[in-house]
């Protein structure tokens, strides 16, 4: 069994890993990186770097999603894409993302030491804000791309301090119109990201890749439930327009709506609930939940929300309270390509690897590449399934299967 290639540095690549990490807003080992914060800028420099040794050609579009291309022999055809984000949300680790960024560098890299000449161009991506921090909104750079979000609706966006994406990307050097950055179909022959799991189920089953044929995505709205406030003993019960009472219905009427598509991959969840006036001796008079609901299809989610829009109307009418449901988000679920996962599935056969096909339960940077490129995502282990933390941990063990196998598919793509 061939386990590591030797042309494979997984020291230099560990070691770059850990520099990156060590360009942050907080103490290492602790990794906070804000988009277009001044330690996001040092670290794309850093990265930016790296890439032009390995001989890449960068070029960046107008939000500050940065391309490195390793020119191939036929650089007209449309490039193999692989790539990920390095922001991170305030007290995060030093793998999210990175993995897919720096290990991707390193495929190539790889590559170029074996000798392969590529017939198309590879090219790294860089994605601006994966992570919703400043500006609340996930996959920015690479939602852009897919015009998911409008110009109009990115030149709206504000941070915390009122402060605008088109000013904060203009200080970071990233000027032109926003109208460009969105791309067509075809602006990558496919697309691959490695990332790490996030969940605990690849390092459980003792595997060392999973191989994502769908990428959920999640459905969020923010329904308002207005009803009759009152004394909780002076007020009888009947007559009573107990917003809370109503909102109960609501919250079981989304369970039963997502339990019975009997697909394991529907869920659905209210995670926020607030009570006006909320006190003991008082009846509510106003409900606001939020409600969440993923799946890998779009019809059976759409399906979820549509029996909870069901469930609204009639609690509302036979209640009398009114209820308003504002949709918040709808990203659209993704079905990876079959082809890249054959390939996957042949990469990692032969580099000994073992693994399995998974579904990818948060969204990534693929989830919107998917909707203008043939996508898949690599998945590696991560330890205990622990993410968004400073103890993330994936061993250079897991990385370098994830960047071996990636090295493998990214040449038999290319060729
Ligand atoms: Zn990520």
């Amino acid at each position: 069994m061939s386990t590591a290639r030797p042309d494979l540095s997984i020291d230099r690549l560990i070691g770059e890993l850990q520099a990156l990490a060590k360009i942050s807003e907080a103490e290492p080992p602790v990794v906070t990186r804000i988009v277009f914060s001044e330690a996001d800028m040092r670290a794309r420099a850093y990265v930016r770097e790296l890439c032009e040794d390995a001989g890449l050609i960068i070029s960046n579009d107008a939000a500050g999603n940065t391309f490195a291309r390793w020119v191939g022999s036929e650089p007209d055809l449309a490039p193999i894409g692989t790539g990920s984000h390095i922001d991170a949300i305030p007290n995060a680790g030093l793998y999210d993302g990175c993995v897919g960024v720096l290990g991707g560098l390193e495929a190539i890299r790889v590559l170029q030491q074996l000798g392969f000449k590529p017939r198309r161009s590879i090219e790294l991506v860089i994605f601006t804000a994966e992570e919703p921090t400043r500006f609340g909104i996930g996959c920015l750079g690479s939602r852009m791309m897919a015009n998911v979000l409008t110009p109009p609706q990115a030149r709206a966006l504000r941070d915390n301090e009122g402060r605008s994406l088109e000013e904060l990307r203009a200080k970071a050097g990233f000027t032109g119109a926003l109208e460009s950055v969105a791309v067509a179909p075809g602006r990558f022959h496919k697309f691959l990201e490695l990332h790490i799991e996030q969940g605990p189920y690849l390092e459980e089953e003792g595997l060392d890749v999973g191989l994502v044929t769908h990428i959920a995505a999640p459905a969020s709205q923010r329904i308002v439930i207005e009803g009759e406030g009152g004394h909780a003993g002076g007020k009888l019960m009947p007559g009573r327009k107990d917003a809370l009472a109503a909102a109960a219905e609501l919250i079981l009427a989304l369970e039963a709506a997502a339990k019975s598509t009997r697909a394991i991959d529907t869920v659905g969840t209210v995670g926020i609930c607030e009570v006006f006036p909320g006190a003991v001796n008082s009846i509510p008079s106003r409900v606001s939940i939020t409600t969440d609901v993923r799946d890998i299809d779009r019809a059976r989610r759409d399906g979820v929300l549509e029996a909870l829009r069901r469930a609204s109307n009639e609690v509302a009418e036979r209640r009398g309270v009114k209820i308003a449901t504002e949709l918040i988000n709808a990203d659209p679920p993704t079905t990876c390509d079959p082809e890249i996962l054959a390939m996957l599935e042949n990469s990692a056969r032969a580099a000994g690897k073992k693994f399995k096909r998974m579904v990818a339960r948060a969204y990534h940077d693929s989830s919107f590449v998917s909707c203008f490129a043939p996508t898949a995502m690599l998945f590696i282990p991560c330890r205990g399934g622990v993410s968004h933390r400073p103890d993330e941990y994936s061993s250079p063990e897991w990385i370098g299967s994830g960047v071996h196998v990636l090295s493998r598919t990214l040449a038999a793509l290319a060729s």
